[in-house]
């Protein structure tokens, strides 16, 4: 990843990186007249994070044409204003404080906030209020688990640094081998990581909850209905209860395979109910490999503000909560918003079709430190600066644990917060 040569780079050590969930926290960054030159250790997804393009403050725009950043800050105002039902989302991809200071906005305008990711379905939040969860942190992985289980997810696509830092190569506390102290195990469809673990149980979808019932009976010493599932599968699900059974710390990592939106929380909720009880026997816990940067931060900052998991409308003088039908990607598909408020993302090249269509008829204030890579024209563009590069703030990794990214470099262009603040500023005048 160098491409200079590094006695003369201005060098960062310890830099979070927020190119993906895992906001890995031990790059070193090599500057050169503030561009980035090298990125240590090499990782393909960080190095296309930091080099990737910055939107200068020339292509701020308004209404079709270059705007001045104060001209974009008070059509942005005006927008929000004049909205019945203006959407906040996107959120995972600023700072926890730049969301704090939306939600102030929303606050004041009577805005509907969802700090869910609009493409990845992840039902924790409801999880945790029906059946519970016991998760863990992603340095209990490296220091303690010696059985991994991969459901639908595949980190060595996804999370590039999750196998090496976490999972598979770490070496712990309890598993001093690495590699050779651990057993991986993986299950759904074959992919990079399942290819590298020790087992692999292929896995349709449309058998993912008999399985999971099946090791449910399994756990609870109840009759077991293999006939649902055949006989090749009951052997290796009767395998995968040993391995957990008899291991120190097993985690299931779980990704999209898993989770899957057309299942809602059926899976998630099963595996929580299998996970509890083996705490009789063994100990483990369930960790999602969640998109980064800040998915986690964002819910967790509404949740302290509004009282509810992910999402909430400010419509009327208290908030209230209804996450089946206030989902961004619902309510834009419904027609049900009249503005929206966002922060671009690769998410969005993913978007529903009626969604897009939708943002394509109303307002739209979109805040952007890349270019945005989908067919949306934002009726005001608002550059700002890149997290973890050019803006500092807080944002939380995929296990919810808090870290500050700070600048290493200066930027032409405001910070989200400091862009929020300023719209809330008018709008509020
Ligand atoms: S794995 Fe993710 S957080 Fe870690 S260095 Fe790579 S892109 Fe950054």
């Amino acid at each position: 990843m160098t491409n200079a040569d590094s006695s003369q780079l201005e060098l960062h050590h310890d830099v979070p990186c927020p190119g993906c969930g895992c906001l890995c926290d031990d790059l070193t960054i090599g500057l050169a007249d503030g561009q980035v030159q090298s990125v240590e250790p090499a990782c393909a997804m960080a190095a296309a994070y930091y080099r990737q393009k910055s939107v200068p403050l020339t292509d701020c725009q308004a209404d079709g044409g270059a705007a001045s950043i104060e001209a974009a800050y008070q059509r942005a105002a005006e927008i929000v204003q004049a909205a019945k039902a203006p959407l906040f989302f996107g959120l995972g991809e600023t700072s926890s404080e730049a969301v704090r200071r939306t939600i102030d906005l929303a606050d004041r305008t009577g805005g509907i906030v969802d700090a869910t990711h609009p493409t990845f379905y992840d039902p924790t939040g409801r999880t945790l209020q029906t059946t519970g969860l016991v998760t863990c942190s992603l340095g209990e992985i490296r220091q303690r688990a010696d059985l991994v289980i991969f459901w639908g997810c595949d980190p060595q696509t996804t999370h590039l640094r999750h196998w090496e830092r976490y999972s598979a190569l770490a070496k712990g506390r309890f598993v001093p081998g690495g590699r050779s102290d651990r057993t991986l195990v993986g299950i759904g469809s074959p992919n990079k990581t399942t290819e590298a673990c020790d087992a692999f149980i292929p896995l349709d979808t449309s058998q993912q909850v008999a399985a999971l019932h099946h090791l449910i009976s399994l756990a609870q010493e109840k009759p077991l209905h293999g006939a649902a599932i055949g006989e090749e599968l009951t052997q290796q699900l009767a395998q995968l209860y040993e391995q957990v059974r008899r291991s120190k710390y097993f985690v299931f990592v779980l990704g999209e395979g898993f989770l899957r939106r057309e299942a809602v929380r059926i899976p998630l909720e099963l595996l929580a109910q299998l996970v509890r009880p083996m705490h009789e026997q063994t100990r483990g816990a369930i960790s999602i490999l969640r998109p980064g940067p800040n998915w986690v931060g964002a819910g967790g900052v509404v949740a302290s503000r509004t009282g509810y998991p992910g999402g909430a409308t400010l419509t009327q003088a208290v908030p209230q909560f209804d996450p089946d039908n206030l989902s961004a990607t619902k309510l834009l598909s419904q027609n049900r918003v009249d503005a929206a408020v966002l922060w671009e993302g690769p998410w969005l090249a993913n978007l529903p079709e009626a969604a897009r269509q939708s943002l394509a008829k109303i307002p739209t204030v979109v805040f952007a430190h890349r270019h945005v890579h989908a067919d949306i024209t934002p009726t005001v563009m608002i550059p700002i600066q890149r997290p973890g590069y050019t803006d500092s703030g807080t944002m939380s990794r995929m296990d919810d644990m808090p870290l500050p990214v700070r600048a290493l470099t200066g930027a032409e262009v405001p910070s989200a917060e400091e862009a929020v603040q300023a719209i809330l500023e008018r709008a509020s005048a």
